[in-house]
C-alpha cells in the first residue's frame, strides 16, 4: 500500500494513526481522518482510495490566524447616556 500523504486539512503533524482505511461499504474503502473528519474519494481497493486520498491533497491555505489590529484603529467606546 502506497504511503499516506497528511491530512490536507489538519496539516502536516498527524501520525500515522489519524489516518484510516474504512471500509465505506462491502466492495469501497476511503481514508479518513480520525482528527477532522475528513475523507478520501471512495475507490474500490485499498491502494485505490490511498492514491485518491493522495491525489487530493492540495497545497492549502495558511491556517487562519487572529491578526493583531492595525495600530490607527481606535477602539470604540460605548456611547455614554
Ligand atoms: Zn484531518
Amino acid at each position: 500500500m502506497s504511503e499516506l500523504l497528511p491530512c490536507p486539512y489538519c496539516g502536516d503533524r498527524m501520525d500515522d494513526y489519524v489516518l484510516q482505511v474504512w471500509e465505506v461499504n462491502v466492495k469501497e474503502y476511503a481514508i479518513g481522518c480520525r482528527n477532522c473528519g475528513a475523507s478520501g474519494p471512495n475507490d474500490i481497493s485499498k491502494d485505490g482510495a490511498t492514491k485518491m486520498w493522495n491525489l487530493r491533497r492540495e497545497p492549502k491555505a495558511p491556517t487562519q490566524q487572529w491578526e493583531p489590529l492595525p495600530e490607527n484603529v481606535v477602539t470604540q467606546e460605548p456611547a455614554q447616556p
